[in-house]
């Protein structure tokens, strides 16, 4: 019975990953967990936030301009001002969001990569007992 997994790591060489009861690829290589893999490596979407903090560079670079311009009253550029201090607040908050959700797949990963090992040593010292 092979129970070592058939995928070959980047060097080249057989996985060693342990291969849960009743699969053939160990948690790392099964298709079913491609989706959670996936979430795992999610990096917080950081090509969109350098985009977004451009746009309010800019915004704030032409709110001051018009400001000092006169072509705007300080009033409204001062809620302006807020406005921006609120979206920043906003990215901060689905900032950590984001992360939250990448270390929740990481953690899913782990447990099931710990129990998948957990698993294959009951089935190897009931073996050798
Ligand atoms: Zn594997």
């Amino acid at each position: 019975m092979n129970r070592q997994c058939p995928a070959l790591k980047r060097d080249g060489d057989r996985c060693s990953g342990s291969v849960p009861e009743g699969k053939y690829h160990c948690w790392f290589h099964a298709p079913e967990n491609s989706g959670k893999r996936r979430r795992a490596a999610v990096r917080g979407g950081r090509g969109n936030k350098s985009k977004v903090s451009k746009d309010l560079h800019k915004l704030l670079e032409d709110l001051t301009g018009r400001v000092v311009a006169g072509d705007l009253e300080p009033y409204p550029a001062s809620v302006a001002g807020q406005l921006i201090g609120v979206r920043l607040r906003l990215l901060e908050y689905e900032r950590r969001i984001k992360e939250q959700d990448e270390l929740v797949g990481r953690l899913e990963a782990l447990e099931e990569q710990i129990t998948a090992e957990k698993n294959s040593e009951g089935r190897r010292s009931s073996w050798g007992a």
